[in-house]
This record gives structure tokens, sequence and C-alpha cells, in this order.
């Protein structure tokens, strides 16, 4: 009998696994239909040996200093801060759009001053900040949003940036100074062996039994266990009862080239141009040396696995109601990012696992009495 049969080898099921585990002693089954761990963050050797993402490229970042502990016990890291440029008016320019993006895009030479100036001019009043258009829109304008927002917004989503919550292009705001991160985190590296050398030492404990390849349906009814844990999409789990919750997937395409560096940057994006929204080369996240490079393009696309929830309000509606089916089934607990149907980062994935292994550490740690003095 196992304590825990936990469905998905990504960071909700792995972190979960690891820590129920070291901490409770507890049993626990975990299963990934695919056939390998790390969920979407794995990695591996290609065949020229160039170490890639198999799902598109990961970065890890957080200002989580617990979360940045936690991850340190089963990796080394290479400090990495990631950069990306964005190809506009035929130049590639720093992206998020700082000052010299501004600049070198109109061929201007303004000051971080005279650059707060010009946005404040450009920039509309939309009358509530709602849809990813609003956020955008309302600090850098419309000529900036058209070149760098709204045609790469609409390859990426199938939907037009007015149709999508504002949180979405939050995620990289604009920048009246010379930051040129994409990330400003406190913590930015990579794992130094890759993502699944680092799973490899979440999942390595005695009371962890890994079967991968399995769909967890061909499980439950042969393996006895006491409670689970579902990482995959919460819509799938409860069989569409409502419907399908809109996701969007990505098509990968891995080329290798027969010399040392391929382009400027770790990703550039295609705003404008191509049926992809971006090319990432590998190397530069890794830091390996080969004579050859290794590259992915991403094509979005509806079909094909759940890679990206929707965040607009008629899917959070949606979700809100498979929500209230998780609620009323205690026995089985629901985390991560399709599982709660929430755009999150690997971090933020990692936390809310921590987290929900912190209640359940709650209810199961025994209470001391202490005499009174
Ligand atoms: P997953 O990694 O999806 O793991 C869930 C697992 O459950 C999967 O392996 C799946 O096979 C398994 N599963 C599902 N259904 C079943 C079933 N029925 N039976 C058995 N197994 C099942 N985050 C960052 O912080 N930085 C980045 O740079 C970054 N880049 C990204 C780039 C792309 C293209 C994508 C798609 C995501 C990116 N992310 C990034 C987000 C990151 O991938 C996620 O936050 C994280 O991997 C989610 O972990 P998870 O465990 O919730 O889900
Ligand atoms: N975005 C954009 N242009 C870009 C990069 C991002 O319009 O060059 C918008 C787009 O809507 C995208 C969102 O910002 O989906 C978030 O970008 P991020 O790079 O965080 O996406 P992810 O790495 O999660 O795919």
């Amino acid at each position: 009998m196992f304590d825990y049969l936990i469905v998905g080898a990504g960071f909700a099921g792995s972190v979960l696994a690891e820590r129920l585990a070291t901490q409770l002693g507890m049993s626990v089954l975990v299963c990934d239909k695919r056939p390998h761990i790390g969920g979407n963050a794995y990695d591996h050797f290609d065949d020229v040996g160039i170490l890639v993402h198999k799902y598109g490229p990961h970065i890890f970042h957080t200002s989580s200093a617990r979360i940045a502990r936690y991850l340190s016990q089963f990796t080394r890291w290479r400090p990495y801060t990631h950069r990306v440029l964005a190809s506009a008016d035929g130049k590639l320019l720093p992206f998020p759009i700082n000052v010299d993006t501004i600049n070198r895009l109109y061929g201007l030479s303004m000051t971080a001053e005279e650059v707060v100036l010009y946005l404040a001019q450009v920039a509309e009043t939309p009358q509530r900040i709602a849809t990813s258009e609003d956020v955008v829109v309302s600090k850098i304008g419309r000529d900036l949003y058209e070149k760098f927002f709204k045609n790469y917004t609409r390859k990426q989503w199938g939907l037009d940036a007015s149709q999508l919550d504002a949180s979405v292009a939050a995620r990289v705001p604009a920048r009246a100074d010379f930051d040129d991160r994409y990330f400003t985190d406190k913590f930015q590296a990579m794992p130094l062996y890759g993502y699944t050398a680092m799973f490899e030492n979440i999942l390595d404990h005695p009371r962890i039994r890994l079967e991968l390849g399995v769909d967890f349906r061909e499980l439950v009814h042969d393996v006895p266990f006491r409670q689970m844990i579902f990482t995959g999409p919460i819509d799938e789990f409860f069989d569409y009862r409502y419907g399908e919750l809109p996701y969007r997937s990505l098509s990968f395409h891995f080329e290798t080239h027969n010399t040392p560096l391929f382009q400027p940057a770790a990703v550039v994006n295609y705003p404008n141009d191509h049926e992809y929204t971006r090319i990432t080369e590998f190397k530069y996240l890794t830091g390996q040396v080969h004579e050859k490079t290794s590259i992915v393009y991403e094509y979005p696309t509806d079909k094909g696995d759940a890679y990206y929830p929707i965040p607009r309000p008629e899917n959070a509606e949606l979700y809100r109601r498979y929500k209230e089916l998780a609620d009323a089934t205690p026995d089985v607990q629901f985390v991560g990012r399709l599982a709660t149907y929430h755009y999150y980062n690997m971090d933020q994935v990692i936390g809310q696992a921590l987290s929900t292994f912190d209640k359940i550490y709650g209810s199961k740690r025994p209470v001391v009495h202490t005499a009174a003095a």
C-alpha cells in the first residue's frame, strides 16, 4: 500500500514526492505518462551531444530565498542572466523594451529621463486596465505595442491581446532605464548539469518508486494507495465534465548547425515575421562548449500537449467550476500549472508544492504536549 500516488513527475509531483518521503517517511509511487522525469523542464543530449530542452527553453529565476535554497539541495548552479533580442523594423533590439530599444528603433539618443517623458506622451489612457492590450498601450503607446506585442501575442495565443488578461503581457514590462535582463529576480541560474540530472537527485529516495510511460488510469485499479496528488490537466481528470479548458500548445522544430554559434543572443523573438515566435540557442543557456550548435523554433498551435493555460475571464470561470469539483474530492490534491490552471513559472509551482506539503505536514505532525511549568 502506497501512502501516495503522485501523477506527474514534473516540478509539482517531484517536489511533493521528495518532501513526503524524506520529511514524513511516506511511501510514494510517482507515475508519468511520458517516458521521462522532469515534466516540461526535461532536458537531454541530442544526437550531436548538445544539451537541449525538449519542451522549449527553461530558465530558472526566483525572488524566493526558500525556493532557491530548496532546489540547491539537488543541484549546483551555473550563474546565468537571460537576455533576449526582438526583431523589429529589420533590427535586433533588446527586449523587454528599454531606453536602448527605443533609441535604436527610432534612431534617437534620448536619456532615460527623456524616455520617461516620451513614453508619457505616447501612452494611451484606457478607461481601465483589464487586458494585455490595455496594460501595454497604457505604458508605451500604440506604435511600440504594434511593433513588439500585437502580432507576437496573436501568434502565441491565437487571440488578440485585447482578449487576454493584463497579467500575460505584464510579464514583460517596459523599462525607462538601460537594464537589458529578461528577468529581474534576485536568483537567476541554470542547474549546472541540467534539469533532468537535478530531477534524478530530487527523486532519488528508497521510498519513492517511479513508473514512467504509464497513464495513472492504468494503475489506479491495481495499485493500492491512500491519497493521490494529481498534477496533469484538471479538466482531463474530471473527464471534461464541464467541457474542455482551453490550453495553448507549441510545436518545436529543432535544428543543429555546423557552426559554433547561430544567433547573437540566447533567444531572439520574432513578433512580426515568420510563423514561429522565437528561436532559442541552447549553448547560451547551458554554457556548453561544442563545435556545433542546436536551436529550437517554437510554433504555437491549438493541437498537441497542453502547455499554457489561457488567462482570460471565461476560462477562469470554467476553471472555477472544476475547482469546485476538486474541492469536493478530498482524497486528491491538485497541484501545478495544469492542475490549477495558472500560468505559473517553475519557481511558483515549486512554491505551490512546498506549501501543499506544509499543509499535509501540519495535519500529520504529532502534537507534543509539554507539562505546564
Ligand atoms: P508539468 O511539468 O507539465 O508536469 C506534469 C506532468 O504530468 C507531465 O510530465 C505529464 O506528462 C504528467 N501527466 C499529465 N497527465 C497524466 C496522466 N494522465 N497520467 C500520468 N502522467 C500525467 N518556467 C520558468 O520558470 N522559466 C522558463 O523559462 C519557462 N519556460 C517555459 C517554456 C515553455 C515553452 C513552457 C511550456 C513552459 C515554461 N515554463 C517556464 C513553465 C514551466 O514549464 C512550468 O511552470 C513547470 O514545468 C510546471 O510544472 P508542473 O509539475 O506543474 O507541470
Ligand atoms: N510578448 C510579446 N512580445 C514578445 C515577448 C512576449 O508580445 O516579444 C507577450 C506575449 O503575449 C507573451 C507574453 O508577453 O505570451 C509573455 O511572454 P513570456 O516571454 O513571459 O512568455 P513565455 O516564456 O511564458 O512563453
